[in-house]
C-alpha cells in the first residue's frame, strides 16, 4: 500500500468544521447591497474576486449542486438529454443569426492568435442550432430536446446584488427541436410543468407571467418571477383578483383592468424564462429537415432558461430571518449540524462523533462543528448557516442521557433520549 493511502477514519473527518473551509463573518460586508448578498458572504458561501465575478466556497458549492440535482432530475423526467456545449464560440454564428450587433457591448469578444474571431457565450441558441443542423435530416429524428448547465458570460455595465447580476454566471439552458408547432407546444408544456416543479422544490413562491420575448425572438414566452427586494424587475398585481402584468417604466396603469381595484407594485427577480422560438434560428442558420411529405422544412424550436446561480440569491431572499439563512430542506448544504458544546470534554466529543458516524452511514448529510469555540459562537454560526436541524450535545444533557434537537425554521426545541436519536432524526429528515 502506498504512503498516501487514507487512514480508516479519513473520509469521516472531511465534514468536520475544522477541516473544511467556512469563513463566516460577524459584520455585514460593506459591498453587500441586498439581504441575500449579505447572507451569502456572511455564511461563507461565496467570495467576490472582482466586481461581478464570484467564487463558490464549499458550502456555496453544495447549495449549487443541490439546485443542479433538482434541475437534472426534472429535466431528465421530461425527456431532455444533457450535453455540455462550449463556452468559446465563433463570432461567425452570431453574425449569421443577426444577433452579433444586437448583443452590443454585453458580449465579450476577442481575436485569438490565429486571427479567429471568438466570443464567450452569453447564451447558446446559435451553437446548439449549428450542432443539431449537422445531424438531423429527417422528421424521423425529431423531436430532440437537449439541455446543459453551464457558465455564461456578460460584460455587465453594473453588476449588482452578488449573484443576481454577475459577469460570470451559471445557467441551465434547454432547447427543443420539433417538426411542427404541435410538437413544440407539447415540449413547451412539459417544460412549463417541469419549471413549476423545480421552483417548488427550491422552496420558492413565484409568479408566472406571459412576457415579451425581447432579444430571443419568437412570439410566445413565459417568465418565472420571484418576489424579492433585490429584484431588478417588477410586476403589477391586483390584490383582489390576482391579475398580474409586468411593470414597465412607461406603464401608467394604476387600477386593475378586470375589477378596477388599485394595483400594487412588487419587485421581482427573474429566475426562469421559456420561449417558443419557432423557426427564427433554424431559418437564419439553415437547420432544415425532410418531412414525411418529402418537403424540406425548417426545424421548429423552443428554448428554456433557468438562472442557476441566481436561484441561490432568490432562495435566500425568500428564506431567512434575523439570525441568518433558513434553507429549504432539499437545498440545505447539510441536513444536520452537530454542535458539541465543549469539545474538550471526552464524553461530549465521543457522543458527537458516534452520532456523526451513524448519520453518515445512513446517508444523512451532516457536519460536526468540532471547533474549540464558545457555545454562543457556535449557535450564532449554526443559525447563520441555516442548516435545517441542529443537534446540541452538552454535559447536563448527557447526564440525563439526553441530546437536544433544534429546528432552524420554527426554532422548536426537543430533548430526546440519546438511544432514540438516530432513528428519530432519520425519520424526520426522510419525511
Ligand atoms: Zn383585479
Amino acid at each position: 500500500m502506498c504512503g498516501c493511502a487514507p487512514k480508516r477514519d479519513k473520509k469521516l473527518e472531511l465534514m468536520f468544521w475544522s477541516k473544511t473551509f467556512i469563513p463566516t463573518l460577524r459584520h455585514i460586508p460593506q459591498e453587500a447591497e441586498s439581504i441575500s448578498h449579505q447572507l451569502m458572504l456572511r455564511a461563507g458561501l461565496v467570495r467576490m474576486l472582482i466586481s461581478g465575478v464570484y467564487m463558490y466556497l464549499p458550502l456555496g458549492l453544495k447549495v449549487l449542486s443541490n439546485i443542479e440535482r433538482i434541475i437534472r432530475e426534472e429535466m431528465n423526467k421530461c425527456g431532455a438529454v444533457e450535453v455540455l456545449l462550449s463556452a468559446l464560440q465563433p463570432l461567425e454564428l452570431w453574425q449569421k443569426s443577426g444577433r452579433d450587433e444586437m448583443m452590443g457591448e454585453v458580449m465579450i469578444r476577442f481575436t485569438d492568435r490565429k486571427g479567429r474571431k471568438l466570443c464567450l457565450g452569453p447564451t447558446h441558441e446559435e451553437v446548439v442550432t449549428f450542432l443539431v443542423k449537422g445531424h438531423i435530416s429527417s422528421y424521423r429524428q425529431l423531436p430532440v430536446v437537449l439541455y446543459q448547465i453551464q457558465t455564461k458570460f456578460r460584460d455587465e455595465i453594473r453588476p449588482r446584488f452578488g449573484l443576481v447580476r454577475a459577469c460570470e454566471f451559471i445557467m441551465k439552458d434547454a432547447y427543443s427541436f420539433d417538426k411542427d408547432e404541435n410538437g413544440l407546444e407539447k415540449n413547451y408544456q412539459k417544460m412549463f410543468c417541469a419549471y413549476k416543479r423545480i421552483f417548488k422544490r427550491c422552496g420558492l413562491n413565484f409568479y408566472i407571467i406571459e412576457a415579451d420575448p425581447g432579444v430571443m425572438g419568437g412570439d410566445v414566452s413565459h417568465e418565472f418571477m420571484v418576489p424579492a427586494k433585490a429584484g431588478e424587475d417588477a410586476i403589477l398585481r391586483c390584490p383582489k383578483c390576482n391579475y398580474i402584468k409586468i411593470f414597465k417604466e412607461e406603464t401608467n396603469l394604476l387600477s386593475c383592468p378586470k375589477c378596477t381595484e388599485g394595483l400594487e407594485k412588487i419587485n421581482t427577480l427573474e429566475i426562469g424564462h421559456i420561449f417558443k422560438l419557432k423557426t427564427k434560428y433554424s431559418l437564419s442558420l439553415g437547420a432544415y429537415f425532410l418531412d414525411r411529405d418529402g418537403k424540406q422544412k425548417p426545424i421548429v424550436m423552443g428554448c428554456y432558461g433557468i438562472g442557476v446561480s441566481r436561484l441561490i440569491s432568490a432562495i435566500i431572499e425568500q428564506n431567512y430571518d434575523a439570525e441568518g439563512i433558513v434553507w429549504p430542506k432539499e437545498i440545505s448544504p447539510f441536513k444536520v449540524i452537530i454542535i458539541p458544546l465543549n469539545t474538550r470534554e471526552k464524553l461530549i466529543m465521543q457522543t458527537a462523533k458516534d452520532i456523526y458516524e451513524h448519520l453518515s452511514k445512513s446517508s444523512v448529510e451532516v457536519i460536526l462543528d468540532d471547533r474549540d469555540e464558545q457555545a454562543g459562537v457556535k449557535f450564532k454560526d449554526a443559525d447563520l448557516l441555516g442548516i435545517c436541524l441542529q443537534i446540541v450535545i452538552g454535559k447536563e444533557l448527557l447526564n440525563r442521557n439526553n441530546i437536544e434537537l433544534r429546528w432552524r425554521k420554527d426554532k422548536k426545541i426537543l430533548k430526546i433520549k440519546k438511544s432514540q436519536a438516530i432513528s428519530y432524526i432519520k425519520r424526520i429528515i426522510d419525511e
